[in-house]
């Protein structure tokens, strides 16, 4: 840009000797980078424009983007910020920010782009699953999956208006356990869905669905931290298990006490510490749908899944995963416009790696990272901090200190439970007021009949 200028200026006004500067008053803003011109202090020489950066190549018409800016957006869509907080952090440093409606726009096209690029790369992903199952010898649409939602506001932040607060963003991530890297495979992100959310969770077989899940859940805790990591007493006890968490739903509580790690019987059982069911709840069951509930119940607490998730692998995963989504779609914001994009950002994240999948996402917005550059380099070494660090989860060390962590959890989970009775003591008020109504007609029945009774007798 100088020498060429130089030289123009030269050969324009031979007899100039004024010197090139800065155009201040001619420079473009575009978004994080600048078209700048330069002009002579002494004559009214102006250069042509220059484009201080590179380009994104497209094949639409008008002014080609800038790298940068896009580049730019793949990193926000891995972070809790958004445009407005980007803006906020270069204004504070006195750099000129690019404006907000210019972020957006660029935002909004590169997590188009992030999607496509990554729901490209899940679809990959199962393809190489099947592969691999035909190289087995197995069915090759059989994949070993275990699916895991999360929402973005909190289900009770209602509580004491409405039970059941809808979610409006909602994702729902599955993850082979095919191979120990546990990819996702599918990610199913859904927008208001109020009314869909609402139909299940306000049935009272979803809540009964969701309190089973949590009764499993805490079972293989609360038997992981009894037994002390003994993987063969963990299973036998656990199959003891499934049979009295049927009868514990029907209310016969007669063995809870002995195969129960969280219900404590009659005194004590577990439908006092559910926060989805009435204490009330009761199920009258045929001999075949106990067998289907047992089906349900051996799905998470069967052998064959304990031996699966022996080492507590499996839901780790989808917990990580649900974090590096959180990381990309926060609580506190919604980013209603580029949910999905971010929701595939992080999915990326997750199955490849931060370094490994800024690179592919830059490439595919058409902003490559310079292949050998200073930015590769220090994007090589987080991808490298990571593996490590995944290598070192793996380690019998960290696996007893997780162990010891998980039980730690475990006592906190306990305490939290006490807390949530109370909430459910004010979520179920209203239910309860209900119930004393039922009962006090039912009262009324009583009465009315004794007197029929007294009059056939008398
Ligand atoms: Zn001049
Ligand atoms: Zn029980």
């Amino acid at each position: 840009m100088w020498n060429e200028s130089f030289r123009q200026h030269l050969s324009k006004r031979p007899t100039c000797k004024g010197n090139l500067q800065w155009n201040t008053h001619k420079e473009e803003q575009r978004g994080f980078v600048w078209r700048a011109t330069l002009n002579c202090d002494n004559c009214n020489f102006i250069s042509k424009k220059y484009k201080l950066y590179k380009e994104v190549q497209t094949t639409k018409k008008g002014p080609k983007p800038a790298a940068i800016n896009y580049g730019m957006q793949v990193g926000l869509s891995q972070v809790s910020m958004g445009s407005s907080g980007l803006r906020k952090i270069l204004l504070s440093g006195n750099i000129p920010a690019p404006s907000t409606k210019g972020m957006q726009n660029s935002a909004n096209k590169v997590n188009e782009k992030i999607e496509i690029q990554n729901v490209a790369d899940m679809a990959d992903i199962r393809t190489e699953l099947k592969t691999i199952n035909k190289m087995r010898g197995h069915p090759e649409s059989h994949i070993d999956v275990e699916g895991d939602g999360c929402y973005n506001n909190p289900l009770y932040s209602g509580i004491g208006k409405t039970p059941f607060q809808p979610a409006t963003q909602s994702c729902y991530v599955v993850v082979e356990n095919m191979t120990d890297k546990k990819l996702v495979i599918n990610l199913v992100t859904k927008i208001n869905c109020a009314v869909m959310e609402r139909i299940i969770r306000e049935d009272l077989i979803g809540r009964f669905a969701l309190d089973l899940s949590q009764r499993c859940h805490a079972e293989y805790k609360s038997a992981l931290k009894h037994c002390d990591g003994n993987f063969q007493t963990f299973k036998r006890k656990l199959s003891h298990t499934v049979d009295a968490i049927i009868l514990c739903y029907q209310s016969k509580h007669c063995i809870c006490k002995r195969n129960s790690f969280v219900c404590k019987g009659i005194e004590d059982p577990w439908i006092n510490k559910s926060i989805y069911l009435p204490k009330t709840f009761k199920l009258n069951l045929t001999l075949k749908q106990q067998s289907e509930l047992r089906k349900c119940i051996n799905y998470r607490l069967g052998p064959k899944e304990l031996e699966r998730t022996k080492l507590g692998t499996n839901t780790q995963k989808s917990e990580c995963v649900n974090r590096i989504i959180r990381r990309s779609l926060p609580r506190s914001n919604t980013f209603s416009k580029n949910f999905q994009g971010r929701a595939n950002s992080a999915v990326s994240s997750a199955n490849h790696g931060p370094g490994e999948s800024v690179m592919a996402l830059c490439l595919s917005v058409g902003a490559p990272v310079t292949a050998g550059s200073k930015v590769h380099t220090h994007l090589q070494q987080e991808q490298k901090i990571y593996e490590n660090h995944k290598q070192y989860k793996k380690l019998a060390k960290y696996m007893k200190n997780r162990k010891q962590k998980a039980k730690a959890k475990f006592d906190l989970y306990s305490k939290n439970q006490e807390v949530n009775k109370y909430e459910k003591g004010m979520l179920l008020k209203s239910q309860k007021n209900i119930r004393q109504k039922l009962a006090d007609t039912a009262r009324g029945d009583h009465e009315a009949y004794t007197k029929k009774a007294k009059k056939i007798i008398g």
